[in-house]
């Protein structure tokens, strides 16, 4: 028999490996059968490792029980574990966006495991649609006539696109299509919708006499405004308001869309951010429809909303597509938790995380800094001083507007400032940091103070290890 497969057949049996494991306490938690899998695997690794000629051994045993245990609590972690987000960046659509208030979670936690009356009415005992109070809420929060919910604002807009842009074409300022990121364009979303698009004044310049030629020339479906969400133009530019679009499409008889992109129902003038629209606002200026995220600026779970005119969502919510949009029980609860926030309590809305961590004076954020400062204070090797950043607001709102921030400041010896970010990212849970002139920045704004410790905990480990 040649080497190989001798070396094969030496390969420990899963029930062996099993027996190694019996009675480690890392593996309290760990369930049978996904720790026979995680073995599995370990051995499979090995197998193809060792034909592969990538290595020429078998590890022994400690070695093995090792590998076989990291990979067991590797796979018992949720793919969507907790992130420490220490970017600052508010609304990352990669660390998912808006954190849900306390309300909202209790809610959930009651809901999630049992049943509720989702589509039922206990006072009456029938059927009740599962959007009707949501609904209500949001029309008066927003002074809109009607309104409704679907999963996200890129649904929305695919919604109103099929359902009113009827094939087009559809006006839209040159200046607004927008790439939002993660690859969603607007033009390919109204196109994928099938309508035809009316590209109206240019990249830069687009003027009210622009979308008039294009109604004398074409039949118009609609007339689509979007805001510019995630860029700005400088220079010689010019976009047609809102407010001068409204006697046109009124004219014209032309339902007038806009996507608000971030859908602030609060002024946030005070954080000098003014080209953020309110949803009332936008309403009162005149917009037939407004579509807008829930998990942006409002502070929500994912979510879209369509508010406006109601002969225009009847039409809307008539529509079979109107299904495959349809929300889940635990978004529309978490929803309407925070929409109550908005509505029943004196100020409620600072209990909205997103609103709080925006809100958050400089002040505030270095008396922050200061505290985690002195928690790491005693960790070896650490340097850590303060340093004044300028963080974003990020989910596509004011992408302009730096917030003020304070960010504590790590540099470790011997360290490269490379490897002690990563490091960090896979701490567990990761802790998302950023570099800047070799030092890694931990800004103060999305950091809860719950996590601090654990920001310490994770230091300290890797501090221990030393580089690798
Ligand atoms: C973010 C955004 C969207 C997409 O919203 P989702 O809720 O992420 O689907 C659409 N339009 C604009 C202008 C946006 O800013």
């Amino acid at each position: 028999m040649d080497r190989l497969s001798e070396i094969l057949r030496q390969i420990p049996k899963v029930e062996k490996v099993l027996t190694w494991t019996r009675g480690d306490s890392a593996l309290l938690r760990v369930s049978r059968p996904r720790l026979v899998y995680a073995i599995r695997e370990v051995l499979e690794r090995l197998r193809r490792d060792l034909i592969d000629l990538k290595t020429e051994r078998i590890p022994a045993q400690e070695e093995l029980k090792a590998l076989v245990i990291e990979r067991a609590l590797e796979r018992q972690r949720p793919s969507l574990g907790e992130v420490i987000n220490a970017t600052g960046v508010v609304l990352h659509t990669n660390l998912g966006r808006a954190p849900l208030p306390e309300l909202a979670l209790a809610e959930l936690s009651r809901l999630a495991g049992g049943y509720c009356a989702l589509e039922y009415d206990p006072a009456t005992g029938k059927r009740m649609d599962r959007l009707k109070a949501l609904e209500e809420l949001l029309m008066a929060l927003t002074g809109a006539e009607a309104a409704t919910v679907v999963n996200n604002n890129a649904a929305a807009l695919f919604l109103l696109m099929t359902v009113l842009g009827q094939g087009g074409p559809v006006a839209i300022s040159r200046g607004e299509l927008v790439e939002i990121g993660g690859s969603f364009r607007l033009a390919e979303i109204i196109e994928a919708a099938g309508v035809t698009l009316k590209e109206v004044g240019s990249t830069n310049r687009t003027l009210l006499a622009d979308y008039e030629k294009a109604s004398q020339i074409e039949e118009l479906a609609l007339i689509l405004k979007v805001h510019a969400s995630n860029f700005r133009q400088l220079g010689y530019t010019s976009q047609t308001s809102l407010a001068e679009l409204v006697p046109l499409a009124r004219e014209k008889a032309l339902p007038l869309v806009v996507d608000l992109g971030s859908g602030a129902l609060i002024d946030l003038s005070e954080l000098g951010i003014s080209d953020e629209l309110t949803v009332q606002k936008a309403l009162a200026l005149g917009a037939d429809l407004v579509c807008f995220s829930c998990d942006k600026l409002l502070g929500g779970p994912q979510a879209g909303v369509i508010a406006g005119q109601s002969h225009l969502l009847k039409k809307i919510k008539a529509h079979p597509l109107m299904r495959t949009v349809r929300p889940g029980k635990l978004t529309l609860a978490a929803l309407e938790m925070t929409l109550k926030l908005y509505q029943d309590q004196a100020e409620g809305y600072q209990q909205i995380p997103t609103y709080r961590m925006l809100h958050y004076s400089p002040e505030q954020l270095r008396q922050m800094a200061l505290k985690l400062k002195k928690i790491l204070a005693d960790c070896p090797g650490l340097k850590v001083s303060l340093m004044e950043v300028s963080g974003q607001i990020g989910g596509g709102a004011a992408p302009e507007q730096p917030l003020a921030s304070w960010a504590v400041a790590l540099e470790a010896q011997d360290w490269p400032i490379n490897a002690l970010e990563e490091k960090l990212r896979k701490n567990d849970p990761p802790i998302v940091a950023r570099i800047v002139k070799d030092r890694l920045l931990l800004d103060l704004r999305t950091i809860f103070s719950q996590q601090m410790v654990l920001i310490k905990e994770a230091l300290n480990r890797a501090l221990g290890q030393g580089p690798s």
